[in-house]
């Protein structure tokens, strides 16, 4: 067994060897993307192969899509009034995401603050699509949904709200860092405009991201950021050509691995969160009503503070998270069980446990051990409390 167990997939994900050998191959050329020299047309090739893989991987073709520096910038490029497809040039006017968005959606990209409306979800964490479709029907909208949660795992029915937000001629924007190379993720499939990605999430280098765009007639008039005219003309700046051939070579291999990983993660899951239950009956398992990720386990038990949960399970060498990763360090009550109505006393102890394609048996005894001596000393307390 390895000195360390690692269940902190949805933060990141550990370095494929595939993007490793990637990225050290692309460093060593020295060209720039743009030269029309022979060395830099050997890391634009570079670049084009990358994109290659990333667009199989959500059926997009390569030329829709833009690299970006990490999936927090491709939300912020998509977040914008000023998309336009080739049937409608309006702006948005307005911004419609689900109270369970990542925190670079919920600052509203560069939308006015008062332009942006919260759809409620339900007590599973689904978008309600009743309140989605009356939120639509007023004016153009963007609205930004993830495909599945960073904290829960629960995936959202974005096909059918494409069809409610299409049909008030609205577009769609997917936020699926958490869902790619995890459920199938196909951009005309979920009727999505927009799809955003991260390539640390599958195995490539942190800092490395990609807005892709279902349609070229689906034109941004106002990029972030301007200047060389790179990514036509979407982002410019010099491509990372080591992060974005580290992106394609993670692409490949998850692309490569589908479904049958996808079922054995879900297999262990599955054990361990019947573990979890066995040794602790009284844990409880968020978003165990709606469908949700293969890997992800978000659970508390009454008692339980997550910080202190999180630095107990360090102590036995293994790595968890307390709510989402992008505010750890700073323990904040998460907003995705507060949308979902979930009591503060079990608010307080959610600990999340996400698996990857390196999580073993070994892992999951080694984190199950690890649970019974907290819960007992978690039961022993409230005892003592009792008593
Ligand atoms: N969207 C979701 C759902 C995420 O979980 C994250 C990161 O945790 C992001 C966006 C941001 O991606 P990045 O870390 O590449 O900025």
């Amino acid at each position: 067994m390895s000195e360390r167990s690692y269940f902190d997939w949805n933060a990141t994900a550990p370095l494929r060897p595939q993007a490793r050998r990637a990225a050290e191959a692309a460093l060593s050329l020295a060209g720039n993307p743009s030269s029309v020299h022979a060395e830099g047309r050997a890391a634009r090739r570079v670049v084009e192969d990358a994109r290659l893989q990333v667009a199989a991987l959500v059926g997009a073709p390569a030329s829709n899509v833009v690299f970006t520096s990490s999936g927090t910038e491709a939300n912020i490029l998509a977040l914008s009034p000023a998309w336009q497809t080739a049937a409608d040039k309006r702006p948005c006017n307005r911004l419609l995401i689900s109270a369970v968005e990542h925190s670079s959606v919920r600052a509203g990209g560069r939308f006015a603050r008062e332009a942006v409306a919260e759809i409620p979800v339900d007590a599973a964490g689904r978008v309600n699509l009743t309140a989605l479709e009356a939120l639509a029907k007023s004016g153009r909208s963007l609205v930004s949904l993830m495909l599945a949660n960073n904290e829960t795992g629960v995936i959202q029915p974005v096909a059918e709200a494409a069809e409610i937000i299409h049909a008030a001629g609205g577009l769609l924007h997917v936020d699926a860092v958490q869902a790619v190379g995890r459920i199938p993720c196909d951009i005309t499939a979920l009727g999505a405009d927009l799809l955003t990605l991260s390539a640390h999430k599958i195995g490539g280098l942190k800092g490395t991201g990609a807005l892709v765009r279902a349609s070229e007639d689906t034109h941004l008039a106002d990029p972030l950021i301007r200047g060389g005219g790179q990514e036509r003309g979407l982002r410019a700046g010099t491509e990372n050509v080591a992060g974005i051939a580290a992106f394609g070579a993670a692409a490949a291999t998850a692309r490569e691995e589908g479904e049958a990983e996808a079922k054995r993660m879900h297999a262990l899951r599955d054990q361990l969160e019947a573990g979890l239950r066995s040794i602790a009956p009284r844990t409880v398992i968020f978003g165990l009503g709606a469908e949700r990720l293969p890997n992800t386990t978000l659970f508390s038990l009454e008692g339980m503070k997550a910080e202190t949960a999180v630095i107990a399970f360090d102590l036995e060498g293994i790595a968890v998270s307390s709510g989402a990763a992008c505010s750890s360090g700073k323990v904040q009550p998460s907003h995705v069980l507060a949308a979902m109505g979930v009591s503060p006393e079990l608010l307080r102890g959610a600990v999340r446990l996400s698996l990857g394609c390196d999580t073993t048996e070994s892992d999951l005894e080694r984190l199950l051990n690890a649970w019974r001596k907290l819960a007992t000393a978690l039961s022993k307390g409230r005892r003592g409390i009792a008593a």
